[in-house]
C-alpha cells in the first residue's frame, strides 16, 4: 500500500487495511472509514528555446542527480496551466506562456498523474536558487543528460513532433 497516511486524519488511530473495490485501501478501525486516495496531479512544462529544452537537475529523492522537465504538485484549486508555469518560474527563473498539453501520462501501480504541456519562453532568467533543484539549463533534445523518469524519453519525442518550429539539433 502507498500512502501518505500512516495514522487516521480524524482520530490519528495507525490505519489498517482493507479491501475495496477490489483495491487494499487504508482503513481506521477506530472510525471505521477508508481514507480515499486520489491520483497526484503533477503539471510539468516543456520549454523550448533556440538552445533546446529547458531541464532542471533534481536535488532530491530517488531521481537525485538526473535531469527531468520543470513541474510539480498541482494544489488544490489551482488552474493545472497555472501550476505548469509557476513551477517552471519557481525551479529555473525562466517566465513561461503555457500553451499545449503534450499528453496525460499515469502508470499502473504509481500514484503520479503527469499532465504535460508545451510553453514558450517570455522572460525571466535562468537561476538554480530552487532548493529542489542543483542545476538548471537548455539542452539539445539530441544529446539530453540523464533522465529521471523512464516516460521523459518519448514524453520528450512527442513534443518534438508538436513543435511549430523545429528545434536546432
Ligand atoms: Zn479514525
Amino acid at each position: 500500500m502507498t500512502s501518505d497516511f500512516e495514522r487516521c486524519p480524524t482520530c490519528r488511530t495507525p490505519l489498517t487495511t482493507e479491501t475495496v473495490d477490489g483495491l487494499w485501501r487504508p482503513f481506521c478501525p477506530t472510525c471505521r472509514n477508508i481514507v480515499n486516495l486520489s491520483p497526484k496531479l503533477v503539471a510539468a512544462a516543456l520549454v523550448g528555446d533556440a538552445d533546446g529544452l529547458l531541464l532542471v537537475k533534481r536535488s532530491y529523492g530517488a531521481e537525485k542527480g538526473l535531469w527531468a522537465p520543470p513541474g510539480g504538485y498541482v494544489e488544490q484549486g489551482e488552474v493545472v496551466e497555472e501550476a505548469a508555469r509557476r513551477e517552471a518560474y519557481e525551479e529555473t527563473g525562466i517566465e513561461v506562456a503555457i500553451k499545449d498539453l503534450v499528453g496525460l501520462y499515469s502508470t499502473e501501480g504509481r500514484p503520479i498523474v503527469l499532465a504535460a504541456f508545451s510553453a514558450d519562453v517570455v522572460g525571466g532568467e535562468l537561476h538554480d536558487r530552487s532548493p529542489e533543484v542543483q542545476e538548471v539549463g537548455f539542452f539539445p533534445v539530441n544529446n539530453l543528460p540523464p533522465l529521471a523518469f523512464a516516460k521523459d524519453r518519448s514524453i520528450i519525442d512527442t513534443w518534438v513532433k508538436q513543435l511549430d518550429t523545429p528545434l536546432q539539433s
